[in-house]
């Protein structure tokens, strides 16, 4: 069975289909403290996927899982994501996402499981020195959210070292729609995310979509950042793991389209897959936020054999989609 952490939540649960279509049996563990029962029951209509409630702080919850299920490889999303809540409560995110990992790691090691897909993300890189941003770049996260995963990363490799556990770490940059049949998609309690929140404004009256600032160096003043389908982005997960049997080898690709869209660009194809003007009005920049973000992704393509399907387009249709059923759900 795989094991994927963090299997209720946005990508995780997207991954989860993935894994599904390829014939894997699945354990979710997960705390729902992000992540959502409802996601997990849709998906355990979909294939043989079982559902573990337990937190990564505790080993003793990992113990179980470990104990009660052959597991062969760990894809591992479970963590605190939100970078403004990193800045005021750091302890939480190297509490959960570091320390929790490294119970995750030693109980993989006791129980001799060899294989990890990490869930990474271009926030390790920090302020670009240089755009497209390769898997070469520098690592100076300048929040404790990027500093927390590049320590996971770090302690990957000296886990390599130490006991042959191998890994994949994945460098996610921007993650954009939902699942293209509409059954599961981005669905965060608190919303900071740039497309849920524009199309928030179509659906939910007296909203304004607020840009963060159109005073940057770039081309319409707006930030560019690599919107990556979120389908497209499990498959890289799938690739990961077929990756670690063939090669038995650790490695790290950055997952992006290679395309840098600005706020402006993205909010122009909002308001043509919606066909309708949006509230909208410029504000002050948001804090952290770099002018301009995007991937090279060449080692993904030419070592996993990865390369993004969907366009901006598509990932803006489904999120749409998604967001007009659970509006409709209310
Ligand atoms: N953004 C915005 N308004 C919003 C949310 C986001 O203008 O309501 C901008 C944000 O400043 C950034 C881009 O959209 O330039 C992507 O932000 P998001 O929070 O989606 O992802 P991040 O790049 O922070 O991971």
């Amino acid at each position: 069975m795989i094991l994927i952490t963090g299997g209720a939540g946005y990508i995780g649960s997207h991954t989860v289909i993935n894994f599904i279509n390829a014939g894997y049996d699945i354990v979710i563990f997960d705390n729902l403290e992000t992540g959502h029962i409802e996601t997990v029951k849709t998906l355990q209509t979909l294939g043989n996927v079982v559902f573990e409630q337990g937190n990564l702080r505790n080993a003793e919850d990992l113990e179980k899982v470990f104990s009660k299920y052959e597991i062969e490889a760990v894809i591992h999303f479970a963590a605190y994501s939100l970078v403004g809540e990193s800045v005021s409560s750091p302890a939480k995110y190297y509490r959960n996402n570091s320390f929790g990992t490294l119970n995750l790691l030693d109980t993989m090691v006791k129980h001799n499981v060899k294989k990890i897909v990490f869930s990474s993300t271009c926030a390790t890189y920090g302020e670009p020195e240089y755009t497209p941003i390769d898997e070469k770049h520098a690592q100076n996260p300048i929040n404790p959210y990027g500093m927390s995963k590049l320590f996971i990363e770090k302690m990957m490799n000296d886990y390599d070292n130490a006991y042959g556990l191998k890994s994949i770490k994945l460098r996610y940059f921007n993650v954009a729609g939902a699942d293209s049949e509409c059954r599961i998609g981005e669905w965060h309690d608190v919303e900071t995310h740039l497309i849920p929140n524009i199309l928030k404004s179509v659906l939910y009256k007296g909203q304004t979509f607020k840009i963060f600032g159109n005073d940057y160096p770039t081309p319409d003043g707006t930030c560019i950042r690599d919107y990556v389908n979120v389908e497209d982005l499990a498959k890289a997960h799938w690739l990961a793991v077929e990756y670690l049997n063939k090669e038995n080898k650790s490695d790290v690709f950055n997952i992006g389209t290679e395309t840098g869209d600005s706020v402006q660009k993205v909010f122009e194809v909002c308001e043509k897959v919606v066909n309708k003007k949006i509230p909208v009005e410029v504000v002050e920049r948001r804090a952290g936020d770099p002018a301009i973000l995007y991937a090279n992704s060449t080692k993904a393509n030419s070592v996993l054999g990865w390369y993004p399907e969907k366009t901006l387009y598509d990932s803006v249709l489904s999120a749409y989609n998604w967001e007009c059923k659970r509006f409709e759900d209310k």
